[in-house]
């Protein structure tokens, strides 16, 4: 027994940085302490019920569907698209499990074990799993808390160009930073590529969860469309994270053959699914626009609270559900656990996800975290003040423990 071996790749692949605290969690819930969750980017608003009562009167043969999805979903993607002004025609869709494994796809299909893909960092830590299981490398440029966590300048993607470079990979609303790329960048970004012949992925899950009257710009508005790939997902618009039902979408035909022979390899999208998801479909305006009130009213929660905290760095984000602080701790990560551990307010404590994780570079996103909003006004407001106590009183702790 002790010479079985696994695999390189499997050891290598990391945890969830996030779910990796949870027995901390669960240790403190043990204890009594009720814990507010604003680590994990799971929205709390309820499904349509349109999509369960599709599901509900579904009867027949819950046999596989087409492996790019039922035909049925994929034109009510590309009626969708075309309200966004997205020019994807049903054919260059494919319906996936989720934003997920079309982020998988889209590495898959355009890099080779040992080439590289640029992210910028933080970004949503799931890439790092799938780069990871396909032997790719992710090689970050870093935006920062200063400015929002804006896209850096295009000489910093020069700087890290090299021959084995064959995409660029972001999610445009942000996870965990909320920042809202504006079309200028993106422009810099699709020119860039193209004239290094890369690819640009664009993950576009938050597309309709923006704030402020600004309004998210696919990377579809900005020409060189052979270059040019969408991973999305209905989780977060409608509250489906359940569901698994996403998309993998790109007007280049080789793309679209060679990401199609990967659905065939999984059969079939979840059939129940993509049929009650159509339902999402017939949601009109008033939906969306109760939803992106809702988080924009909870956005303002969390910036009134954690402004508060004194030499917190915050910018207000405009987009997604998110907000990435620069914290004044060391070390955020046991920041995180001692709050679950050592620290509660009236048997209450909140957990936040420490960023280091969302991070390549080592030792970056060190003093950072991300705050998911994803609980009623008033639990968020309290779960913000007990974190900013929090922070308060791990500070004079440390000051005293080290005097
Ligand atoms: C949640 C999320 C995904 C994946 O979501 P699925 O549930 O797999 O659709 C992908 N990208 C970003 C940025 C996310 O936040």
């Amino acid at each position: 027994m002790g010479d079985l071996m696994i695999s390189k790749r499997s050891q290598m692949l990391p945890a969830s940085p996030i779910r990796k605290l949870i027995p901390y969690s669960d240790e403190a819930e043990n204890k009594g302490i009720h814990v507010y969750h604003l680590n994990i980017g799971q929205p709390d608003l309820e499904t349509p019920e349109i999509y369960f009562n599709r599901i509900r009167s579904f009867s027949g043969v819950d046999a596989y569907t087409n492996s790019a999805g039922l035909m049925e979903l994929r034109e009510k993607f590309a009626e969708y698209y075309k309200k966004w002004g997205i020019p994807f025609e049903r054919d260059e869709i494919i319906v996936t499990e989720g934003g997920s494994e079309s982020a998988l796809f889209a590495i898959a299909t355009v890099a080779d074990p040992g080439d590289e893909i640029i992210v910028i960092e933080p970004f949503y830590a799931n890439y790092k799993a799938f780069a990871a299981i396909l032997n790719v490398k992710l090689v970050p440029v870093t935006s920062h808390a200063e400015n929002g966590y804006d896209m850096p300048p295009i000489s910093d993607f020069e700087r890290v160009l090299t021959s084995k470079t064959k995409a660029i990979l972001f999610p445009n609303p942000g996870n965990p930073t909320g920042t809202v790329y504006s079309p200028e960048r993106l422009s810099e970004i699709v020119n860039f590529a193209a004239r290094h012949e890369l690819y640009v992925i664009s993950d576009e899950v938050y597309r309709e969860i923006t704030f402020d009257g600004l309004k998210a710009h696919s990377i579809m508005e900005f020409g060189h469309y052979d270059n040019l790939i969408v991973i999305d997902s209905l989780s977060k618009r409608f509250n489906a994270c359940g569901a698994r039902i996403g998309a993998f979408a790109t007007k280049n035909e080789t793309i679209f053959k060679n990401v199609l022979k990967m659905a065939m390899m999984r059969l079939s999208p979840n059939r129940l699914s993509q049929y009650g998801a159509i339902g999402f479909f017939e949601l009109n305006d008033s939906y969306y626009k109760t939803m992106v009130k809702e988080y924009q009213k909870r956005r303002d929660i969390v910036y009134e609270e954690l402004s508060r905290i004194p030499e917190i760095v915050i910018s207000k984000p405009q987009g997604a559900f998110y907000f990435a602080a620069k914290i004044p701790v060391d070390n955020a990560e046991e920041f995180v656990k001692w709050m679950l551990t050592d620290f509660s307010v009236n048997a209450k404590t909140t957990m936040v996800a420490p960023l280091s994780g969302f991070y390549v570079t080592p030792n970056s996103g060190k003093d950072e975290i991300r705050i998911a909003y994803v609980l009623k006004e008033k639990e968020l407001r309290e779960a913000c003040q007990i974190l900013g106590l929090g922070i308060r009183a791990y500070k004079s702790e440390r000051k005293s423990s080290k005097v």
